[in-house]
């Protein structure tokens, strides 16, 4: 088992513009441009910290996955990324280890590339998501997948 990267913080907030404020205009963070989620009910700012992306979440709907993190816990970190090279070996290493998974099967990121999530009780109280490196196995998968279905 090998983690390569942090590749993202995500991080719950309430505002997105307010959170700007501090992260880009007085931290410096670079900031990359927000997109809206709306199948997810998410608005996503990315900001650039090195090799790091630091991604500041905004609930769209009332009954978002962040507004439910809002509700109960307030703003904060909301999940810690790490990149591996190969997703399916890293989830099923995981499991083989003990450690709960929230999904077997990958799903697209925001980024576009392969994401899962390990359970937070079995992460001491971190919400854990894996990220497939661009070009993996799942990537190119799933891209070969998107692709034959567009005519
Ligand atoms: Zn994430």
């Amino acid at each position: 088992m090998k983690l390569n990267k942090i590749a993202h913080i995500g991080i719950a907030v309430q505002s997105v513009d307010i959170a700007l404020r501090t992260y880009r205009d007085v931290l410096g963070m670079d900031y990359q441009g927000t997109v809206e989620l709306t199948t997810r009910g998410l608005r996503i700012a990315f900001l650039n910290v090195g090799d790091t992306l630091i991604e500041l979440l905004e609930p769209l709907t009332p009954t978002s996955e962040i507004s439910n993190f809002l509700q109960k816990r307030g703003e904060g970190v909301h999940h810690v990324c790490f990149e591996v090279d190969d997703i399916v070996e890293a989830l099923s290493l995981t499991e083989q280890g003990g450690v709960k998974l929230i999904q077997r099967e990958p799903s697209l990121g925001a980024e576009g590339l392969p994401v899962a999530f390990l359970h937070p009780k079995s992460c001491h109280g971190v919400l854990v998501e894996f990220l497939e490196k661009s070009g993996g196995p799942t990537h190119v998968q799933l891209q070969a997948d998107l692709s034959g279905s567009t005519p």
